[in-house]
């Protein structure tokens, strides 16, 4: 037979995913690997979803998702994000994944090359493959707490440069960019004519200071901003994302939606409009959970001189494990072995973050001071001499 796709074949496979798999013999793992937030999703949300089931709201919807939903999230947009979004400039999809991939395809082709940062969600890289176009890596400075290495970004860029990705908050990082980076980064654009992607779906998971959405900056249309769900109301099964962006540009990616999911789940868009227009206070009380987690770890690192920096959102923190000398994923699997502790793997986010392991605040607080802990120590146990 002849062969499957090389492209596709040659996608890593997920070290998250593989220190999961193997976790699952384990009796009494403590697991800070997985960003699954660990909350209930708010009742009035998880109602709607009830509800819409009841009144037999099961068929297909628009592909760009149904008209409440849409214009509750032009009213957020406008008002929480800061910049004016039209229903026409909104594509509603199963999950910020989609809306990522999507619009990749909208505007990359064969062979482009696409900035992403380093280190960074896995599944960018994965889009690459699906896509055929080159993932082009831009060094984060783990010292400077994963802030951009603006010498290296230039120095990177070709006239195969076709858009760039962005995250902030950052996976795996927890990185939050301030305003001035913001429009840094959507000037470099400028000044190199790509496209700039900006995945925004921990824009509310944030410590310190605020969320500046790249949507402000974008006066000429080349920024496509995403937003999701997921992280915001914890509730990652409901698979709803969205993308906000220049009007021809949101028709495209309507266009490719028919052929890829038709249109996102006619039940959970039902909830989504609950979720925006219900109460939000399950935000700041989840986010102020997710600090004294966040908290709790950086004292923990501090004490056992593992301290690098403090992040500002999302819920990760990386970890400097290199004076064990171990590689990461030979790290994880011997700390799921001996302490019963599963965290990811830095090389599965890059290659900057090779000597790196992530810890999510997705468990219980004792459970990740228990476990940080742990590692810690089987750290110092490792460190050679
Ligand atoms: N972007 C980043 C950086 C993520 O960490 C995740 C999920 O973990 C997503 C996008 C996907 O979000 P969704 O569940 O809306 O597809």
């Amino acid at each position: 037979m002849k062969p499957f796709n090389s492209l596709t074949s040659a996608m890593p496979p997920s070290g998250i995913r593989k220190i999961y798999e193997l976790s699952m013999g384990i009796e009494g793992c403590m697991h800070l690997e997985a960003g699954q937030p660990d909350f209930r999703t708010p009742e009035h949300i998880l109602e709607a979803v009830a509800q819409a089931a009841r009144d037999g709201f099961t068929q297909y919807t628009s592909s760009a998702g149904i008209p409440d939903l849409v214009n509750a999230i032009a009213r957020k947009v406008t008002e929480k994000n800061g910049f004016h979004a039209d229903p026409k400039n909104i594509v509603v999809s199963p999950g910020a994944v989609c809306s990522l991939m999507t619009t990749l395809l909208a505007v990359v082709e064969h062979g482009d090359e696409v900035l992403i940062p380093d280190p960074a969600w896995p599944n960018y890289v994965g889009q690459m493959a699906v896509i055929g176009s080159v993932g082009v890596r831009y060094p984060l400075i783990p010292s400077l707490g994963f802030k951009i290495d603006w010498d290296a970004l230039e120095k990177l860029v070709t006239p195969k440069t076709k858009a760039m990705i962005i995250n902030t908050p950052g996976n795996p990082t927890g990185a939050v960019f301030k305003p001035e980076t913001v429009e840094k980064i959507v000037d470099f654009a400028n000044r190199h004519d790509i496209y700039l992607i900006a995945d925004e779906v921990y824009e509310d998971i944030i410590f310190e200071g605020g969320h500046t959405s790249t949507g402000l900056f974008n006066e000429d249309g080349r920024v496509a901003t995403v937003f999701g769900f997921s992280k915001t109301y914890s509730a990652t099964g409901l698979r709803i994302g969205y993308v906000v962006c220049e009007e021809k540009l949101a028709a495209l990616i309507t266009k490719l939606q028919q052929p890829l999911v038709s249109c996102p789940s006619s039940i959970s868009q039902k909830a989504c409009v609950a979720a925006l227009n219900g109460p939000q206070d399950s935000i700041p009380e989840m986010v102020s959970v997710y600090k004294s987690r966040r908290d709790a770890v950086v004292d923990i690192l501090k004490k056992h001189d593992l301290y690098l920096y403090t992040p500002e959102g999302a819920f990760y923190i990386m970890v400097d494990i290199s004076k064990t000398g171990m590689e990461s994923e030979e790290f994880c699997i011997e700390l799921l072995k001996q302490k019963k502790v599963a965290v990811s793997p830095g090389d599965t986010f890059g290659e900057v973050s090779s000597k790196f392991i992530r810890i999510a605040f997705c468990t219980d607080t004792e459970t990740l001071v228990r476990g940080t802990t742990l590692l810690c120590e089987y750290v110092r146990d490792c460190i050679p001499g």
